[in-house]
């Protein structure tokens, strides 16, 4: 369908792409338009996009379970959170403790328009728009801390998220602020673009250039080593089993399987505030 075929609701620019409907598009939503599809399908032609949304979902997802069922976890704040899609936080947490709250925040306005018709239904999530690169202002804002208990853990969801922030932006600075801010037992867990170097050359290069179609069409999507995404999680400490591919984190039955590269281009993990 061509972009004048759609319907696109006032004050949306859709003459440019944009990462949460590219990535909406990527995992096979409907809140998207011709040009974001047209990014999507370059990317796919650089890497396995699509798998690698699906498997950070998937990991996302366990992540979220342990959180709640194993760390005790039962308020959240999910940065970056892109629009709603299947197995959204609050859901895969409200299916194990339905008094869990989650705080949303993305920079997309159209995440909190999407995200309202949904939370409608439950008084136990907000959300709000709010750039991560200003993490300060995330912090202060008063529906999070009107929402949030920041004297009880807190579990900080950067998913998919600092790959979109520069390297001039101090992504090392902004996972830092947020997690001076957490109460101890918190947890933060992030799942990232990956560039394996010297290690797999064959997946770097492939890093390299997905990391240039991603920069030239959406301005961000950088591919950073290991050591670059492990100092995000500062001096807390990561659980088992520590920052990995998506499909080694505590694998569950039924989750999608992963074509080779993805086990070389993102990684995540999860790490405890002492
Ligand atoms: N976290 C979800 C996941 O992993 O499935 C969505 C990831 S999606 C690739 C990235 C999201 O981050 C998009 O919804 C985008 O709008 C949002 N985003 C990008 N830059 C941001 C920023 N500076 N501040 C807040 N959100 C941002």
């Amino acid at each position: 369908m061509a972009a004048s075929d759609e319907r696109v609701p006032a004050g949306l620019d859709i003459s440019r792409p944009n990462i949460a409907r590219v990535y909406d598009y990527t995992l096979g939503g409907k809140d998207n338009f011709a040009i974001d599809r047209q990014v999507a399908e370059l990317s796919h032609q650089v890497m396995p996009a699509e798998a690698g949304a699906r498997g950070n979902r998937a990991f996302l997802r366990r992540v979220v379970r342990y959180l709640v069922t194993e760390a005790g976890i039962h308020q959240f704040i999910d940065i970056g959170s892109g629009l709603p899609t299947q197995g959204n936080v609050h859901e895969v947490a409200h299916a194990i403790e339905p008094s869990a709250r989650v705080v949303y925040v993305d920079n997309d306005p159209m995440v909190l328009v999407h995200a309202r018709a949904i939370l409608g239904r439950t008084d136990a999530t907000e959300v709000i728009t709010a750039d991560v690169r200003r993490p300060e202002e995330i912090l202060s804002d008063p529906t999070v801390t009107g929402f949030l208990d920041f004297d009880r853990p807190i579990g900080l969801l950067l998913f998919a998220i600092l790959h979109h922030v520069t390297d001039e932006e101090d992504p090392e600075g902004i996972a830092r602020t947020l997690r001076d801010a957490l109460p101890p037992g918190s947890y933060m867990a992030l799942s990232h673009f990956h560039n394996p170097g010297g290690a797999n050359p064959r997946y770097a290069a492939m890093a390299v250039e997905a990391e240039k179609v991603f920069s030239e069409n959406l301005g961000t999507g950088r591919f950073r080593t290991r050591d670059e995404i492990l100092a995000y999680f500062g001096d807390f400490g990561l659980v088992e089993p520590g920052l990995v591919p998506y499909h080694e984190w505590r694998p569950a039955f039924g989750d999608p399987q992963l074509p080779e590269a993805m086990h070389h281009l993102a990684v995540g993990g999860a790490a405890r505030k002492k």
